[in-house]
């Protein structure tokens, strides 16, 4: 048995008469936004429209993003698809009263996450795993973790005045030491002597 190419098995999944505006509808999996989903085998899963761009009319400009003319999210007749800008392509949502897709503001990642992150991901547990459980994305855990982003700080250098207070306590807790080591030694009677001249 011969073995599909990509486009064989993307043209299996399409629906090319149903549609009355020509749109070729897909009928393989969908993303949760409603855009098709389309395995080449040779990338993973891309989206349909981008791949269906790409196969006629080559890579995608840079910067540019793939529309629907149609509006049809799970369509990829190449007529019905055009390179625009993300400008271009929120435009034509409001100008069609859909919704455009906003980019939500990442809440920011507080020390005590990146502690977790790294405690945990040192004692084995995978990027995917800790990110869904801290509802992280694997892609924010992956740049935390290879440093590419939260780069842990350096420690602090100690400030001098606690270098010096650091002195002065083991200085005191040397000579507390050496007290406990002289009364230790001390015979009675010099303890007594030496509680005469303090008392004196
Ligand atoms: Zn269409």
């Amino acid at each position: 048995m011969s073995k599909l190419t990509p486009v064989a098995r993307l043209i299996e999944k399409l629906d090319l008469v149903s549609s009355s505006t020509d749109c070729w509808l897909y009928l393989g999996a969908l993303a949760p936004n409603g855009y098709g989903i389309f395995n080449d085998g040779d990338e993973g899963s891309v989206l349909l429209h981008r791949y269906a761009y790409n196969l006629f009319y080559g890579p995608i400009p840079e910067g540019k993003v793939v529309m629907h003319k149609c509006n049809v999210k799970n369509c990829c007749n190449p007529k019905h698809l055009k390179a625009g800008t993300q400008k271009q392509n929120i435009a034509q949502c409001i100008r069609e009263g859909r919704k455009p897709k906003t980019y939500k503001k990442r809440r920011p990642v507080t020390e005590s996450e990146l502690n977790e992150i790294r405690t945990r991901h040192a004692a084995g547990e995978s990027a995917y795993k800790i990110g869904k459980s801290l509802n992280r994305s694997e892609p924010l855990l992956s740049a935390i973790l290879s440093g590419k982003t939260h780069k842990p700080k350096p420690p602090k250098p100690i400030a001098p005045a606690t270098q010096k207070q650091k002195q002065i306590a083991a200085l005191e807790d040397f000579s507390t030491d050496l007290k406990t080591i002289i009364n230790a030694n001390r015979k009675p009677v010099a303890a007594e002597k030496v509680g005469q001249k303090k008392a004196a």
